[in-house]
């Protein structure tokens, strides 16, 4: 079953993925305007696609069965505490879901915090735009540092390795879906607002100003934000006028080519 559910995960990936980048194409929300600040698109792809390679072959060489595999194995020893307690398994499933999910918010606020933890997430910031595959850019040392976390949660929560799957395939969905430079249709991004992150409110935490880059965590869901009072409705500026990226890293060889993508985490700048 892990080994279709993996299929999946691929194919759920491909297809929101190549969905999302042709909306792009069609009705960008924002010009990618050239600047000596912003690479050019190809430049950009290369180092976010480019880090999304080496990280997924590190995490395959860290996990080869990958997290849902690990959470198959402390299943099978009874570790954690949702075996302790006898719920049904659809109650298990959809609250573990939950968990991971709040697990998710609260590790970014973390990586925002931590100054140790910023190094390695303000790769994913200093992209100086927004689109679907700045959703697929994070530091290889993020990669492992969030699989870590995950794993102690799945050792100490019990979390079953059907959620975890499915819980790959949403966060990485929906992180495609709101990272994607498209608005949705106002009225609909208005009801979207109360329950999922829109593009809209993650552009916000994409700002260049930290007060706002500081709110709207959520990846997924929008109610943990809400719930603990980081959400944020408003810019300062208008979406499409929001600069985004960090200020100290004006320059493209550092904020797009793979070389100084990798290189960030151990780069000398203050927040
Ligand atoms: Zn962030």
């Amino acid at each position: 079953m892990i080994d279709e559910m993996v299929a999946i995960r691929l194919g759920v990936f491909l297809t929101i993925l190549a969905l999302m980048m042709s909306l792009e194409c069609l009705f960008p929300a924002r010009k990618l305007t050239k600047t000596p600040q912003t690479a050019s698109i190809v430049t950009r792809w290369f180092g976010n696609f480019g880090l999304l390679i080496i990280a997924s072959v590190v995490a395959r060489l860290l996990l080869p069965l990958g997290l849902a595999g690990f959470a198959l194995y402390t299943t099978q020893q009874q570790w954690g505490i949702l075996h302790w307690v006898n719920l049904p398994h659809w109650v298990n499933i959809i609250s573990s879901l939950l968990l991971l999910d709040m697990l998710i918010y609260w590790q970014h606020r973390l990586f925002h915090r931590i100054p140790l933890l910023w190094r390695l997430h303000k790769v994913h910031h200093a992209d100086r735009h927004v689109d679907s595959s700045t959703a697929l850019r994070f530091h290889p040392l993020e990669i492992i540092a969030s699989l870590g976390i995950k794993a102690l949660a799945i050792i100490i929560l019990g979390i079953p390795a059907e959620a975890v799957i499915l819980f790959e395939i949403l966060l990485n969905g929906f992180a495609i879906f709101n990272h994607a430079n498209i608005r949705l249709p106002k009225k609909m991004e208005h009801i979207a607002r109360y329950v999922v992150v829109t593009q809209i409110l993650h552009r916000i935490h994409h700002s260049q100003v930290m007060a706002e880059s500081n709110t709207n965590f959520g990846f997924s869901i929008v109610w943990w934000d809400r719930l603990f009072g980081s959400y944020s409705a408003k810019a300062s500026k208008a979406d499409e006028d929001i600069d985004i990226g960090l200020i100290e890293y004006p320059n493209a060889k550092q904020n797009a080519w793979l070389t100084g993508l990798l290189w960030m985490p151990f780069t000398h700048k203050k927040k």
